[in-house]
């Protein structure tokens, strides 16, 4: 099977560490961002100096046109993407859940939920041997606060969470006998720029000892379970959600 790999959000952080893991396997990847243009080529830069094959393409999860931009930049440059990596995720500063307002509602749903249902869509239309596709995988991005729910700092972002945990189970189910499995992965506490967009940069150091391991974690420790699963070693795993959280 060619090996294609779309990671969302792969210009800093866990989809970053994924990028790097995944052409290290031997994945050609696609990795999009928002805005910060200079990191994703550095990215990109980093995989080839390693010989690996990678490309940069600017989408906001958060608009379909970009989403269906993102594709088919893929399928022109790369092939019909085979693994999908759907890491691109947004909290915003930590708040009660009686101060938030609807337009901040709109904007992590956006990023979050319709952004991975999109680009799982996309890639469905692809992958599904069902439509003469030669299947594939999804990962999808969740978070511990799924299952903790993340009181006073942003109970609107484990919604999300929750709600890609549940796509995820639905999804595996509806694509099980088509050849694509779908996964998910829900990350502790781990060092990347996400806790500054909270307002709360040193927000790992802050949480650190009521993890059971007493440490945050790396970006590339997901990474390892996102390519586990993306991989044919997982062949019979699909609907599963993996905790990566150092006991959380
Ligand atoms: P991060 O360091 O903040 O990186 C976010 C990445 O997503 C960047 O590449 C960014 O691109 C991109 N991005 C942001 N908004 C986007 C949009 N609208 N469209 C396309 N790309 C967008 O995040 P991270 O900590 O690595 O988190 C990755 C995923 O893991 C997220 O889904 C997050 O919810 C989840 N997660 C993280 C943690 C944690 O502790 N870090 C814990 C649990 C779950 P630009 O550089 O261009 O802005």
């Amino acid at each position: 099977m060619d090996n294609v790999m779309i990671v969302t959000g792969g210009s800093r952080g866990i989809g970053a560490a994924t990028a790097r893991l995944g052409a290290a396997a031997g994945y050609r990847v696609c990795l999009s961002y928002r805005g910060n243009e200079a990191a994703a080529q550095a990215v990109v830069d980093e995989i080839e100096q390693h010989g690996g094959t990678a490309i940069a393409v600017a989408a906001d999860v958060g608009n379909e046109t970009d989403i269906l931009q993102l594709f088919r930049t893929t399928d022109e440059r790369l092939g019909p993407v085979t693994a999908l990596v759907n890491n691109a995720g947004i909290l915003e500063r930590q708040m009660r859940v009686q101060d938030m307002d609807a337009e901040r509602l709109s904007r992590i749903l956006a990023v979050n939920v319709t952004g991975s249902i999109l680009c799982a869509r996309e890639a469905i239309r692809r992958m599904s041997t069902a439509h003469g596709g030669q299947g594939g995988a999804i990962v999808n991005l969740s978070s511990v606060a799924a299952r903790l729910g993340a009181p006073n700092e942003y109970v609107d972002y484990a919604a999300t969470k929750g709600a890609i945990d549940t796509f995820t189970l639905g999804l595996a189910k509806e694509l099980a006998d088509e050849g694509i499995r779908v996964n998910a992965v829900r990350p502790g506490i781990i060092y990347t720029d996400i806790h500054a967009s909270g307002g709360e940069p040193g927000r790992v150091d802050r949480l650190k000892e009521s993890v059971p391991m007493k440490r945050g974690g790396r970006a590339d420790e997901v990474a390892q379970a996102i390519l586990w699963l993306l991989s044919d070693a997982a062949s019979y795993t699909t609907g599963t959600i993996i905790d990566v959280t150092g006991g959380r």
